[in-house]
């Protein structure tokens, strides 16, 4: 479970995040959608402190941080629940496939060796890259090297999943295989936030959705509330775009 209360983020003078209230519950997929600039990336970074807010309070799986307290070692657990999936992918350029799914495993959780490799190659055959393990990432294709960033992110068994806009980098024609991984992933009942420009795939796939605009949460409901009735004009001009 994810819980976000009051969390405000400044860059510098610019009030991005203003005091966003959010709560995830476990297994529970929440699609996070919103215009260019409305503080979407900002807040899933502020989760795992790649971008640490200002002030406000984070919690996951019942570890309690308030940013503007916390030690090394809090922000180190936060890491360690929390998967991310990047826009850009992300990988190490020289590094194979699999050396790219393993590394998390043996450096950050100090797996050994054998059992890393084991898991990872499970991992990898799960997202369909059994066959692809020795290769680099410049010789895959946008929607293979995703699935290496999800495969990755899945190895170190995270209590929360986040993505940010996994399928905006790709060629429209390799979107669905890699919607189709994140689709299965959330089947398994993971815990996952993402940020997507995909309304139809968000509508498919969230418990719930959030509308965010300029730094705070418009609404919030189910995709089927958001998508046919939403109570805010905001969210019902947003989504018709969609439809
Ligand atoms: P998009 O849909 O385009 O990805 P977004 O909703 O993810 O947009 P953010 O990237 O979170 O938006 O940005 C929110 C605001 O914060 C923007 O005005 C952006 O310019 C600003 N911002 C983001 N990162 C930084 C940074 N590192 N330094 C200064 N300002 C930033
Ligand atoms: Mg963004």
């Amino acid at each position: 479970m994810i819980q976000l209360e009051k969390l405000h983020k400044y860059f510098g003078q610019h009030h991005v995040l203003k005091g966003i209230d959010l709560t995830v519950q476990q297994g529970k997929v929440v699609a996070i959608l919103g215009p260019s600039g409305s503080g979407k990336s900002t807040l899933l970074r502020s989760i795992n402190f790649l971008e640490p807010a200002t002030s406000g309070i984070i919690e996951v799986q019942g570890k309690r941080v308030d940013v503007e307290a916390a030690s090394k070692a809090e922000i180190q657990a936060l890491r360690i629940s929390t998967g991310m999936v990047f826009q850009q992918y992300n990988l190490f350029k020289n590094l194979t496939v699999l050396q790219n799914v393993m590394i998390g495993l043996t450096d950050v959780k100090k797996v050994n060796p054998k059992e890393a490799r084991e898991t990872s190659i499970s991992i990898l055959e799960k997202v369909g890259l059994q066959d692809r393990l020795h290769h680099y990432p410049s010789h895959l294709s946008g929607g293979q090297q995703q699935r290496v960033g999800i495969a990755r992110a899945l190895a170190l068994k995270p209590e929360v999943l986040l993505f940010d806009e996994p399928t905006s980098s790709l060629d429209p024609e390799l979107v669905n295989e890699v919607l189709m991984v994140i689709q299965q992933v959330a089947k398994e009942g993971n815990t996952m936030l993402i940020v997507t420009h995909e309304l139809q795939f968000a509508r498919e796939i969230a418990d719930q959705i959030v509308f965010m605009e300029d730094g705070r949460i418009v609404e919030t409901g189910t995709a089927e509330q958001i998508f046919t009735n939403p109570v805010q004009e905001r969210t019902r001009q947003f989504v018709s775009k969609a439809l």
